[in-house]
């Protein structure tokens, strides 16, 4: 364990998350996802600061239109947690978020770009944003006509369950979009009952809840683990969408999983569980058309 600071990525992860932890285990695979490691200190080849290319997608302050149709809106630098594999761990983000009032340029892009339908909340975590400051930002949406869907990227759900609370469910019903929140666990032993019960009051809401994932050595790199996560989602109204290879990102090149393992790991699953059930392996290619699926 390093020292916080050292990393420039500080520890951070709250107590209902540390609960769920095995108390003994030092290679708990929650714990894994949250701990500071002397391997990210490593110089890695082929890993950088911006490994997705958004400098380049960045059409206004906040703002990344990568790929036809969607826009992806940074709300917010912050996190309820800091995961070590995070490829955001190095975006300029003091900068780069569209947060404390600076939503007009976003908003002005978004409202000239008719090619737009989905608008994606994304950050950091936008639910670390204070509810009222998600409806000024919504209902400044909701006045977009071309606008059909909003999504919202987020693990608070998971990591902090309490979020979902009756101010925030309201604000989610105001809403008159379709909503999709896709949530971010790695791990069955992420969600537990109140993970669960958060979930159950989200879908209440009206909002389809998908997951998406990062495949993670030492963490969920086994069909096991893979297969008791899609069980454990898929229990609680999640559909799994993603298995995100990682995001090449210095300090991280120590959770990385190799392809021809991956692979082996998703045809492993495929045979044992529903196909609903599998997500799509993908890796995000800097300059692709959208997020690229992994194959031999
Ligand atoms: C991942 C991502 C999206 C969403 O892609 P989907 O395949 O629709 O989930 C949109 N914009 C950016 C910039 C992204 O990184
Ligand atoms: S919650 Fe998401 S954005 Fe925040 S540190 Fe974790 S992976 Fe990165």
């Amino acid at each position: 364990m390093l020292a916080d600071g050292d990393t420039g990525f500080r520890l951070r992860v709250p107590r209902g998350f540390v609960a769920r932890m095995q108390w003994g285990d030092a290679r708990d695979p929650l714990l894994m996802q949250v701990l500071p490691a002397a391997a990210e200190l490593l110089e890695a080849p082929h890993y950088s600061s911006d490994p997705v290319g958004d400098m380049d997608a960045r059409v206004g302050t906040g703002l990344l239109h990568k790929y036809a149709g969607r826009a992806l809106l940074i709300a917010t630098g912050s996190c309820a947690i800091h995961c070590r594999y995070c490829f955001r761990r190095h975006f300029p983000y003091a900068e780069e978020t569209a947060a404390s009032g600076q939503w007009r340029e976003a908003i002005d892009y978004l409202r000239k770009s008719a090619d737009v339908d989905e608008v994606i909340l994304s950050g950091g975590d936008p639910l670390s944003l204070a509810t009222p400051k998600l409806a000024e930002l919504t209902r400044a949406l909701a006045e977009i006509p071309h606008l059909r869907r909003l999504r919202i990227h987020t693990r608070l759900p998971i990591v902090l369950p309490e979020r979902v609370d009756g101010e925030l469910l309201d604000w989610l019903q105001t809403i008159p979009l379709p909503k999709v929140m896709v949530l971010h666990a790695n791990h069955a032993n992420e969600i537990d009952e109140t993970v669960a019960e958060a979930c159950q009051r989200l879908r209440d809401a009206g909002v389809s809840l998908l997951n998406q994932s990062v495949l993670l050595r030492g963490v969920n790199d086994s069909a096991d683990a893979l297969a008791e996560l899609s069980e454990r989602l898929i229990a609680c109204g999640i559909l799994p969408y993603y298995l995100h290879q990682l995001d090449r990102v210095q300090g991280a090149a120590h959770f990385e999983v190799p392809d021809a393992q991956a692979l082996a790991l998703i045809a492993e699953l495929e045979a044992r569980v529903a196909g609903y059930l599998v997500p799509r392996l993908v890796r995000e290619v800097p300059g692709a058309s959208g997020k690229r699926a992994v194959r031999s």
